[in-house]
């Protein structure tokens, strides 16, 4: 049976073209590398790389087609270098796991999904219990008549865009803020009097009030409030973060936590009556952004929030698929585009092939906890350290105020740098008591040396995405670069030597991703549209026994996607499953999205229940239950009140191996192909 397969495997391995390749790395090295090979026979090939080997070390590899099937997988050895490559000879190859799945039955397809939903209603005019979350229906196909805005609700800023018909040729128009610029700052302020102040004007009164002034709503929104999870997010923001209804993140006011959904709501509220102020009329309707790399969770948030805006969401689409919408516009050729999405607080990479009107996310990931706010945190740290060394100071605990005021000095640093190669930093009267003036000066050397890290990190998840689709960087055809961070020149340096070419100018960085919106609004409200097809961005599993989270929808699955979960008889009356996304083999690090539960699954002999679980192309996931052959419906509901505490005490402790790294492989075939075969996720 072995020989059988390797002599297959073999045949397989002789008929690949000079276009195949090849994934490999040194036996004991984690570092993984990606080439093409050429004159491959069942003896062996030349791998077309620079990162040669010695004569004789041990090579894993795995072997793919164009279309980046694994075909063969195994061990192999160097044995003669060659220009531009080295020679390997085969040792020990095996056939690929997953062709070999293929001859299984395939699993019997699960009954039909239930009815299409009533189409959403509009949004009914804001209460007072404004911030009480509601419970909403699925997107629906939206009136024809109605402008369709296109919202990007960033971490850091806001755009709204539209499409006026009337000018230059259906292209989208920013719609600027009320202070003129062309995005507006995401922040909103309380004030002492019950008055709420949103954008620049909350910018501008952070300084004064940074306990009372929310700002990066947007990676705490969603999010179900842990304990650990808000200490360690606390070290990043001025305002006392506290939990808000529902174990939502929120900023605690002290009579009051306001949560992160509440803070979204308000900035998009602000968005609408800019809208309608701009464009005299009703404005209703929007196509809203979200990063590539947000759980389920968090989009059902933005989605709540935008209902609490009187906004109905006709699309939630992501930002770098949006931003490749705004390059096909303008540039209307068929094309594959690298998205370096880098913004002020998370880091999304894409690569999405451009045909016609279709645009295929082939490979997506990102990272929601890297942006300009790292850099701005950097800097921060740096001028402190260096103020402390020039005043002959140990050490100083600096105040709220002297934190905002050390965050925007660093900003304006850092953009200062971006164009020059030093920079002075002057805060008058920055410490009291002795009072001192800082004034230290950064050089863009220094800026680069401390934030070279971050910059990597981004790198390394544009390398695992591109070898997990098994995509070579000199395969893009452009790089396309978006949000306020790319304008960094080491980012750019560092994307330009990564495909070893400039980034396209084609698109402005800021504006990119709301004109994307508002094209596909436009589109969506003449009753078409282009056709966008997405990714899962992250796993979707359920927690067992020890806290170990078993996977159910695996990563970058084509949307939309169903998966089914079984349950034997022998669990009888009530089934309770919490789901999570994520990749950590430890459930609890995972993004905890809801509990199903199926409170009456009384089953007869030998019949089993089954838990559907159903991902729409905007990402956001349905759920229903039945009885396996029968498919007569089981009544399931979503619990999410249940403290997450009391869930993971139940599961008990995690006793699976650690967590991996913060970045790791997406899980696609390939990576489970090499997992196995590396122990990838095994690493330490
Ligand atoms: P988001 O999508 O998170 O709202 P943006 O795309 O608006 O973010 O980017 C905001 C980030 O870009 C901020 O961290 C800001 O400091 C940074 N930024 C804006 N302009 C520059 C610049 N010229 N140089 C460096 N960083 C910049
Ligand atoms: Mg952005």
């Amino acid at each position: 049976m072995y020989d059988a397969a390797v002599s297959e495997n073999r045949r397989r391995a002789e008929r690949l073209s000079s276009s195949a390749r090849i994934l490999w790395k040194r036996q004991g090295d984690d570092f993984l590398q990606l080439d093409r090979v050429r004159d491959v026979s069942a003896q062996g090939a030349f791998v077309v790389s620079d990162a040669v080997s010695e004569p004789d070390a041990a090579l894993e590899f795995e072997l793919h087609d164009e279309a980046g099937r694994a075909l063969a997988s195994g061990v192999a050895k160097v044995v003669r270098l060659g220009d531009g490559g080295m020679g390997i000879a085969f040792l020990d190859v095996t056939i690929d796991a997953a062709e070999v799945s293929q001859s299984m039955p395939p699993p019997r397809p699960p009954p039909p999904l239930p009815a299409a939903a009533p189409p959403l209603p509009t949004a009914p005019a804001a209460t007072s219990d404004e911030w009480v979350a509601p419970q909403l229906e699925p997107l629906s196909v939206p009136p024809l008549d109605r402008v369709i805005i296109g919202i990007d609700l960033g971490t850091t800023n806001t755009c709204a865009a539209w499409v006026d018909e009337r000018v230059g040729e259906g292209r989208p128009q920013i719609i600027p803020g009320r202070t003129g610029g062309n995005t507006i700052p995401t922040m909103i302020n309380f004030d002492t009097d019950g008055r709420i102040h949103v954008g620049q004007r909350a910018a501008d009164r952070q300084i004064l009030y940074p306990r009372r002034t929310v700002y990066g709503s947007k990676r705490l929104i969603g999010r179900t409030w842990q304990p650990e999870l808000a200490a360690e997010a606390q070290g990043h923001f001025a305002y006392p973060l506290g939990e808000a209804e529902g174990q939502r993140f929120g900023i605690d006011l002290g009579d009051q936590v306001v949560s992160m959904d509440a803070v979204a709501a308000r900035v998009l509220r602000e968005v609408r009556a800019t809208a309608e102020d701009f464009l005299q009329r009703e404005v209703r309707s929007a196509v809203i952004t979200v990063p590539a790399y947000f759980s389920e969770v968090q989009r059902e948030a933005v989605r709540r929030a935008a209902f609490m805006a009187e906004l109905t969401v006709h699309r939630i689409v992501n930002e770098p698929t949006a931003a490749a919408v705004a390059y096909g516009h303008a540039r209307g050729e068929e094309a594959r585009v690298a998205v370096w999405d880098f913004g002020g607080g998370t880091f999304d990479f894409s690569v999405v092939d451009i045909r016609d009107e279709r645009y295929e996310v082939v490979a997506t990931g990102g990272d929601n906890f890297v942006g300009g706010a790292d850099f701005d945190d950097e800097l921060a740290s740096m001028i402190l350290e260096r103020f402390l060394e020039a005043e002959g100071l140990e050490e100083l605990e600096p105040t709220p105020q002297q934190i905002a005021r050390l965050r925007e000095a660093a900003e304006l640093t850092k953009r200062a740098l971006s164009v020059q190669s030093e920079f002075d930093v002057r805060l008058t009267d920055f410490a009291r008591e002795p009072k001192r003036d800082l004034s230290v000066t950064i050089t863009r050397e220094d800026f680069e040396a401390r934030t070279a890290p971050l910059v990597e990190r981004t790198l390394t998840i544009a390398r695992g995405v591109l070898l997990s689709a098994s995509i070579l960087p000199e395969e893009i055809d452009d790089v396309v670069l978006v949000g306020g961070t790319t304008r960094i020149p080491a980012v750019q340096r560092a994307v330009a030597e990564l495909f070893g070419r400039r980034p396209s100018k084609r698109i402005n960085p800021d504006e990119a991703v709301a004109h994307g919106a508002a094209l596909l609004g436009h589109e969506i409200s003449a009753g078409e549209g282009p056709v966008l097809l997405d990714l899962l961005p992250m796993t979707v599993g359920h927690a067992i026994d020890a806290r170990r989270f078993v996977p159910v929808v695996k990563r970058n699955e084509r949307l939309p996607c169903v998966e089914v979960l079984t349950f034997g008889g022998d669990l009888l009356g009530r089934i309770q499953v919490p789901l999570f996304q994520g990749e950590s083999p430890d459930a609890a690090q995972n993004e905890y999205l809801c509990t199903v539960v199926v409170e009456d699954a009384r089953l007869r002999d030998g019949e089993r229940a089954q838990i559907r679980l159903s991902f729409d192309e905007h990402c956001l996931m349905a759920i229903d239950a039945f009885v396996e052959r029968s498919g007569k419906p089981l009544e399931v509901t979503l619990d999410r009140e249940r403290p997450l505490e009391d869930i993971l005490q139940d599961l008990g402790a995690f006793d699976g191996p650690p967590a991996p790294e913060a970045w790791q492989l997406p899980e696609t075939r390939i990576s489970k192909v090499l997992g196995k075969l590396f122990g990838f996720f095994r690493k330490k």
